[in-house]
């Protein structure tokens, strides 16, 4: 078993901390809350003081964490000076692809091999290790990684190279962002023209307009499997964490000269969304908007 840092250990690093100390690993976790910190140590990781602490003789180094430029400077202040070189560095968090990419340079630059691991699944895939890991990196360092993101998930895929990881989350919540407003638009217009949810959602979802926001996360409560529209749209994804990948998504296609009107669309009616108090609401009850 090997010595794992752990930094950030907030909703989803939390569950992922946890997943490798119970895998037998010995992990040196690290946030800048108190209480974070305790509940790491409750399950089974060793608290430490400082993100140097942490990153000191680690085989693995994980960061999970709010944004690129949290990344960026944990990486400038604890893992470059720190890390060994026969390390890796594994940043599982959501950020832009320029970032991830400057990252995996600089790393590189100092001898050192990173890869992009961001996660499709939300807190609750990351409490029970059932993850989808997305790489980006060298073929070396996703086999380096892969053995430590395989005890986090249960799909662990090589995107490409450095940023690819990144990228494949972004363009993948992009079309996730639009298919819930357009699942959501269908149910509301089907319902105006007469129709009953069920009866539109017993012909759709074994129809051409069948998507994973109907058949899996359907917005309309007491239809399809058990979703946050049950439960008053709490739990589940936070639109203000879609409305940060949309962003991150349209950032990408405009730096790309990518087109993506649905994609724009989409982040703008989750800015509204957001903007009237909904921030903490799952992304799918957007529905009631409309
Ligand atoms: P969170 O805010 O719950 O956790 C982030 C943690 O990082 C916090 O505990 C915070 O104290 C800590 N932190 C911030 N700066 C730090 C620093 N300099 N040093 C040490 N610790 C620091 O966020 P989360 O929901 O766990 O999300 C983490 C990442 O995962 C984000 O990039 C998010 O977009 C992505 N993500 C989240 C979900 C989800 O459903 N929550 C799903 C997929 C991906």
């Amino acid at each position: 078993m090997a010595r794992v840092a752990f930094i950030g250990l907030g909703n989803m690093g939390g569950g992922m901390a946890a997943n490798l100390a119970k895998a037998g690993h010995d992990v040196r976790a690290f946030d800048l809350s108190p209480d974070a910190l305790a509940k790491a140590k409750a399950a089974g990781c060793l608290p430490v003081a400082s993100a140097v602490e942490a990153v000191n003789g680690a085989e693995a180094i994980v960061t999970m964490l709010p944004a690129g430029s949290h990344v960026e400077s944990v990486y400038a202040d604890a893992v470059f000076s720190h890390a060994p070189p026969a390390g890796i560095l594994i940043d599982c968090s959501t950020i832009d692809v320029a970032t991830a990419r400057r990252v995996s340079d600089a790393a590189a630059a100092q001898g050192l091999v990173a890869v992009d691991a961001p996660v499709s699944g939300g807190i609750a895939a990351a409490t029970a290790g059932t993850l989808t890991f997305m790489v980006g990196g060298s073929a070396d360092g996703f086999d380096r990684a892969q053995p430590f993101l395989a005890q986090m998930g249960k799909t662990v895929i090589h995107a490409g190279a450095s940023g690819a990881g990144q990228a494949a989350k972004m363009a993948n919540n992009m079309l996730l962002g639009a298919t819930m407003i357009a699942t959501c638009e269908a149910f509301r217009l089907a319902e105006r023209l007469g129709l009953d949810p069920q009866t539109f959602y017993d012909i759709s979802s074994v129809s051409s307009g069948q998507s994973w926001s109907m058949t899996s996360y359907c917005p309309v409560p007491g239809v399809g499997p058990d979703t946050p529209a049950d439960h008053d749209y709490q739990g589940g994804f936070a639109a203000a964490l879609m409305l940060k990948d949309l962003r991150l998504a349209n950032q990408a296609a405009a730096d790309a000269g990518a087109s993506t009107p649905l994609g724009k669309h989409a982040a703008d009616l989750y800015e509204s969304f957001v903007a009237a108090g909904n921030g903490g609401t799952d992304f799918s009850g957007i529905i009631r908007t409309l």
